[in-house]
């Protein structure tokens, strides 16, 4: 197809010199020429009109009769519209199967803008979250869903974990949210019914508490009965002590596998996670120390304790000391003799820390995230005859958890261990001048 703006340029040079000619004729040039631009002007001003006309009511017909360069630029503008037309009609598709889909998703699915205000929300959200179709489109979330730990968590902006809170709508449903970014500031917000998930998980934690609960006294009962048998030492049972004895180290076992199981269930079971009393660290130490100092000196070991005296705790002194005990009685336990263990409690870059040290046995890399499992131990018959339960580090992980600190193994085999309980500085106490301070209030 031939280039139009030449066919123009030789239209308007035809009716320029057509213009000339019959200006020349009637021997008035410029009036014609004047006339001829006029009309070329007004035929342009027209075409501009239809074009107007024509947009304005998005006419899906073809577009208006033209000639000349006017005829190629309704040409193209229509094609133009054609393509888009095609192409929304794709999109519109597309979205409508989108939401059909998402619709039929037992899940609630939310698009947040960057202000945190709904722009679509599925089916579902109308059910677990009491959201309305017609008037929440547009709301903020955070002012449709008040759960306090909601609206932390969506203020914080860290969604790496999800979130769990009551329905709104119900509190016997537990939801978990997970929120994703995308786009330039967008969120996806999927939450999810996981309240069968929580009855199960119950239900196996009342089940250990129960059978933990349960065995607690026959064992106490047969504890003491062979407790009374060995010390009886008459002619009956001398000849069965190392039998007696042995019953006797079993039992205790259970018993010691009892409690710790019982602990357990408390510390995930107990609302009581925020219990904030003064701890004086260091006494607790020195307790626990002189608690196992028989089993040191036993061992020939040596302990040596870098402690800041004045370094205090907000938290449960019962949770910490089970776990810090746990880690120093893991500390004597994988340590062989005329060992070393150092216990540091100080402050680092403004954060209290616990750390045990020892110049032990050491742990493969390999078994160091798994650790913290309950019954996880890296060679069995050791820890048993250790008389180890396997549990200590899963109650050291749940008593961090409850005191937001962290828990950091590092070990290399043959050479030692060290484990460090990193606390938040919002728990530091200072005792000064015979008076435990906060940081924070002080
Ligand atoms: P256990 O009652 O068996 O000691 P824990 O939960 O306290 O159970 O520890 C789990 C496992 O971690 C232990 O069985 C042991 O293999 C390993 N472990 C814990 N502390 C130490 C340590 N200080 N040195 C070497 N191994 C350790």
């Amino acid at each position: 197809m031939s280039n139009p703006w030449i066919k123009e340029f030789w239209r308007v040079a035809a009716l320029g010199l057509l213009a000339l000619a019959i200006g020349l004729i009637i021997n008035q040039v410029l009036a014609s020429l004047w006339f001829a631009t006029t009309a070329y002007l007004a035929w342009h001003v027209y075409n501009l009109y239809r074009l107007e006309q024509w947009i304005i009511k998005r006419q899906t017909t073809s577009p208006p009769d033209a000639k000349g360069i006017w005829g190629e630029v309704f040409y193209h503008i229509y094609k133009l519209q054609r393509r888009n037309r095609k192409r929304k009609k794709k999109l519109t598709n597309m979205l409508a199967r989108f939401q059909e889909s998402t619709s039929a998703m037992p899940d609630a699915t939310l698009v947040l803008n960057a202000e945190n205000e709904i722009e679509w929300f599925n089916k579902a959200a109308i059910m677990l979250l009491g959201l309305n179709k017609i008037q929440d489109a547009g709301q903020r979330i955070d002012n449709l869903v008040r759960t306090p730990a909601f609206v932390n968590y969506l203020m914080r902006g860290n969604f790496r974990r999800p979130l769990e809170i009551f329905s709104p709508e119900n509190r016997n449903i537990r939801l978990s949210i997970n929120i994703v970014g995308y786009g330039k500031s967008k969120k996806l917000m999927i939450v999810r019914d996981v309240t069968r998930l929580h009855q199960l998980e119950n239900m196996r934690r009342d089940f250990v508490a129960n059978v933990s609960h349960e065995l607690k006294t026959p064992l106490t009962v047969i504890n003491g009965y062979l407790e009374n048998l060995m010390d009886a030492g008459d002619e009956n049972t001398s000849q069965w002590y190392g039998v007696l004895d042995q019953m006797h180290q079993q039992s205790e076992r259970m018993a010691q596998i009892v409690n710790d199981l019982l602990l357990l269930s408390r510390l995930e079971t107990d609302d009581d996670s925020q219990s904030r009393d003064p701890v004086a660290v260091p006494a607790l130490i020195t307790a626990i120390v002189e608690d196992l100092n028989s089993l040191i000196n036993e061992k020939q070991q040596t302990v040596e304790m870098d402690c800041d005296f004045d370094l205090w705790l907000q938290g449960n002194e019962k949770e910490l000391y089970s776990a810090f005990s746990n880690l120093i009685v893991n500390a004597v336990k994988y340590t062989p003799e005329k060992g070393k263990i150092t216990l540091r409690w100080q402050l680092k870059g403004g954060q209290p820390y616990f750390e045990v040290n020892d110049s032990g046995i050491g742990i493969a890399p390999e078994h160091i995230p798994r650790l913290t499992e309950r019954f996880y131990r890296v060679d069995k018959g050791r820890s048993r005859d250790q008389g180890g339960t396997g549990l200590g580090l899963a109650i050291v992980k749940h008593v961090m958890i409850r005191h937001n600190a962290k828990l950091m193994i590092s070990s290399e085999p043959g050479k030692g261990s060290s484990f460090r309980c990193a606390f938040a500085p919002d728990r530091i106490l200072m005792k000064q001048a015979g008076q435990v301070q906060s940081l924070q209030s002080g």
